[in-house]
């Protein structure tokens, strides 16, 4: 959790008993659900320096972008993230 980028700019905030990365699953499955997880699963950046500090090289930015798409399916997905989604797919740019 240390390697991660974002986990120090949320600190508090990211995880249940596993913090960092490894917290969003967590957090979807285990421990908070799915509603809780969202924001965490979308300020994941996806740059993966988890999985090379990683012990185990446990995958966690594959994780995390599977647990997005079901989070989309659901409509879980913060605000912010939906509009610049929605403002991509018509403008072909996301501002
Ligand atoms: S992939 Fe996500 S959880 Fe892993 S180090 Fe990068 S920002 Fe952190």
């Amino acid at each position: 959790m240390y390697e991660c980028p974002v986990y120090p700019m949320v600190t508090g905030y990211w995880g249940h008993k596993y913090m960092g990365g490894i917290g969003i699953p967590w957090t979807a499955f285990i421990a908070g659900g799915w509603e809780k997880a969202a924001p965490m699963a979308f300020a994941c950046t996806l740059c993966g320096r988890c999985v090379k500090f990683c012990p185990m090289q446990i995958d966690t930015p594959k994780i995390v972008e599977h647990i997005r798409q079901k989070l989309w399916k659901m409509g879980y997905v913060p605000s912010g993230i939906k509009e610049m989604a929605e403002t991509t797919e018509r403008e072909g740019k996301p501002y």
